[in-house]
């Protein structure tokens, strides 16, 4: 199938409630370019240098995702452009990404990445450490960033219980933020979860954003 008819066939099944972000990580210009001219404008790339140069080449009313760990010393190159930050996971990295939206005249959106998966190479921040930071954040320390929600990855398995788990774990977080910490606070509307093997799963566990790369681009190599 072609670029445009994956992510027609995509959007047809999780419905206009649910953001899709086509993961572009190490493809083409090109493709990209033709998921556009289908429609597609939010894209998700996980390395600095690519993110910018495909920026550079590319319409600027893309929307660009980072959602790969972030290293501080490089949220500058992206600071001025970039629309969401999935992948936010520790204090320092806050810290950075408000100096740098004060240095662009900007209010830079974040999301929270919560580490639900099992595997040990995941980054991420646990629901004690989200608490802390949203408590920082709450007391005017950055004032340059929206905490709009939470981002998650699930474990790396077909085990549908596992995976139901993991999601409505941080479906269950999410909702306790939104009414608790977040109540008077409508801009905390999203959770971004779910990948091409498991979005389904995620729409169904209350996903608001699916992150979707090999299901429209093809697997990479
Ligand atoms: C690569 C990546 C995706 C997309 O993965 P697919 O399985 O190709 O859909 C989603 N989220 C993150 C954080 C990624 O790094």
């Amino acid at each position: 199938m072609s670029i445009a008819a994956n992510i027609q066939k995509i959007r047809e099944e999780i419905g206009p409630q649910v953001k899709l972000i086509a993961v572009s990580k190490t493809k083409p210009n090109e493709m990209i370019q033709e998921a556009y001219n289908a429609g597609q404008r939010a894209f998700g790339e996980n390395k600095v240098q690519e993110m910018v140069a495909k920026f550079e080449q590319l319409p600027k009313d893309i929307e660009w995702h980072m959602i790969g760990h972030l290293q501080s010393n490089k949220v500058k190159y992206i600071a001025p452009f970039v629309h969401l930050i999935h992948s936010i996971d520790s204090q320092k990295l806050l810290e950075t990404v408000q100096k740098e939206a004060v240095k662009n005249n900007k209010t830079i959106d974040v999301l929270l990445q919560i580490y639900i998966a099992s595997e040990e190479t995941k980054f991420g921040l646990s629901e004690e450490e989200a608490l802390d930071l949203i408590h920082l954040y709450k007391q005017n320390k950055y004032s340059n960033i929206r905490v709009r929600g939470l981002m998650g990855m699930a474990s790396l398995t077909d085990d549908r219980n596992t995976l139901n788990r993991e999601f409505s774990g941080l479906k269950a977080f999410w909702d306790s933020l939104k009414s608790e910490e977040f109540i008077n606070n409508p801009e905390f509307d999203t959770l971004s979860m779910g990948m091409s093997g498991d979005y389904g799963l995620a729409v169904d566990c209350g996903s608001t954003m699916i992150r979707v790369g090999s299901s429209i681009f093809g697997s990479r190599a």
